[in-house]
């Protein structure tokens, strides 16, 4: 079959995962609806784990994660709920430990120029409204009525994804009952701290994005406790110019010298996770799986970790390589990436209760927050290791094997996330543990966990551990069976 996997959608997510698919030798193509994909601004917030994963992708002037990061401004803390007191994350044991500012068609841009290097094809203009699947591989249907086949399908096409509706998958969840308003705009007086909250006005932040713009978004008081309906009608006025401005005095005192609206919109609260992320050959990443609110940066970086959890396992089915357990058993895309999006909507879920209860007790629960993240204690390791995506963990038991390994330094120079291969494991000996010097061995300088050796999958995490004088079997790589 000419297309192994298709991607529908060329967002973030779908590149991502074509990109993924690509390195691992699958045949890919792309499938996307607009025909011009110059997105909306939408995400600015990159995590370290995201950055991690697409530190993976060589290009031909550095890795993609080297091209984000080179293009946005980098700042050391993240927020959680708006508070005060951010999330330090200068001390993280990885090569990214900050929050990169990059907005979304920036981040787009870059990818699909990785894309277009890497010779990976995306068809533009061509909207999916149907899929039917066989034994032998799926033929999707455009709008138009052209027909194409494919191995398996990846469905990346957003909150409202044809691909889920055509699967006829059940996606549960909450509508919203808050609508909030942001915008990417100028300002000749921005505030000091980008943080403000007050019970009985509302709240507004002031983010800064590369060239001298700033993301302001925040909530009103009326705005909340809406019926689904007074919401979604909230929702689709997008306010203009005079409206941010006159929303900035009612909040500031003060329209912060606003000089150029560039970009505006509004968010809600909306939380949804689809039923399964596997139906047949066609599997479900990014926001066609999961929806919620905006708050923290996650969306888009939660999508790129599902694709690069997915992208190995499916270029091992299409290979025919796969055992049971990564295709609907315990290490499945669907096994592990459930829980994740779980939490990822519980804890939007709390960021939107701490940031719209405009109460004096949502005031005190503001400032108990607040307070818990400015200790750095436990509370803010927790929160920490949720946002920047690097407490991950597929492991049972609390036992190491599921645990992502860091980006250790290896005795050859390199580090291991750049070692990493898209279609094998890879194994890391540690001290003086005797393996064979093969292309996928590579001996690390530093210690992890006393271990003597720790297979690795593709996308960074442990496979199998061997403590000292546990034998590591000859032929290791096939962990699979
Ligand atoms: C205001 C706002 C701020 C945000 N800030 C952040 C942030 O800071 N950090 C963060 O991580 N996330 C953030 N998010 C979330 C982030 O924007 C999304 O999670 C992310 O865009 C999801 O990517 P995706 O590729 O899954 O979906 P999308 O970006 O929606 O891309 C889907 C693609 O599929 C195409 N498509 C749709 N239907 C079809 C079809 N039938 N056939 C073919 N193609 C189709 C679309 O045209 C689109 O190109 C924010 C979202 C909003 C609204």
């Amino acid at each position: 079959m000419d297309i192994e996997v298709a991607v529908i959608g060329a967002g973030p997510v779908g590149m991502a995962a074509a990109a993924f698919l690509h390195q691992a030798g699958v045949a890919v193509r792309l499938f996307e609806a607009n025909p011009d994909r110059a997105g909306q601004s939408r995400a600015t917030t990159i995590h370290p784990r995201t950055l991690e994963l697409l530190d993976s992708l060589p290009g031909e002037r550095g890795s993609l994660a080297a091209r984000l990061v080179a293009a946005g401004n980098r700042v050391p803390a993240a927020h959680f709920a708006a508070l005060p007191n951010r999330l330090d994350y200068t001390g993280l044991d990885t090569s990214f430990p900050f929050v990169l500012v990059l907005p979304q068609p920036e981040t787009e841009r870059l990818l699909a120029a990785h894309l277009a290097e890497q010779g990976v094809g995306i068809e533009t203009g061509w909207k999916l409204a149907d899929l039917a699947q066989d034994e032998q591989g799926v033929t999707i249907v455009s709008e138009t009525g052209d027909t194409r086949r494919a191995g398996y399908v990846v469905g990346a096409d957003g909150a409202h994804s044809a691909t889920r509706h055509a699967l006829g998958l059940a996606f549960p969840g909450t509508p919203a009952s808050t609508v909030g308003f942001l915008a990417d705009v100028r300002l000749e007086r921005p505030p000091a701290h980008p943080h403000h909250w007050d019970s009985e006005r509302g709240s507004y932040s002031a983010i800064p994005l590369p060239g001298g713009i700033f993301r302001i978004f925040g909530h009103e008081p009326g705005d909340t406790g809406l019926t689904p309906e007074e919401a979604a009608r909230r929702q689709a006025q997008i306010p203009d110019e005079a409206e941010i401005r006159a929303t900035l005095k009612r909040l500031a005192d003060d329209d912060l010298g606003l000089a150029e609206v560039l970009w505006s919109s509004r968010t809600g609260d909306t939380t949804r996770h689809v039923e399964r992320y596997r139906a047949g050959r066609v599997f479900l990443a990014g926001d066609a799986a999961h929806v919620h609110l905006p708050a923290g940066g996650q969306g888009l970086n939660v999508g790129v970790q599902d694709a690069a959890n997915l992208a190995w396992k499916l270029a091992a089915e299409v290979r025919g390589r796969a055992p049971r357990r990564i295709i609907d058993g315990p290490r499945s895309y669907d096994a592990e990436r459930r829980p994740i999006a779980a939490r990822l909507a519980a804890n939007t879920l709390a960021q939107s209760a701490l940031m719209v209860t405009f109460t004096p007790g949502g005031k005190a629960l503001r400032d108990l927050m607040s307070h818990l993240i400015g200790r750095n204690g436990d509370t803010a390791d927790e929160l920490r290791g949720w946002l920047s995506g690097l407490d991950v963990s597929y492991a049972e038991d609390g036992g190491l094997a599921g645990r992502r390994v860091p980006n250790l330094p290896l005795a050859d120079g390199r580090t291991l996330h750049r070692a990493l291969r898209h279609d094998r494991f890879t194994l890391v000996a540690f001290g003086t543990t005797a393996v064979p010097s093969r292309a996928d061995v590579v001996r690390s300088t530093r210690d992890w966990h006393g271990l003597a050796a720790v297979l690795v999958r593709p996308d960074g995490y442990a496979a199998e551990v061997w403590s000292a004088g546990e034998k590591i079997p000859e032929h290791w790589e096939h962990w699979e069976h």
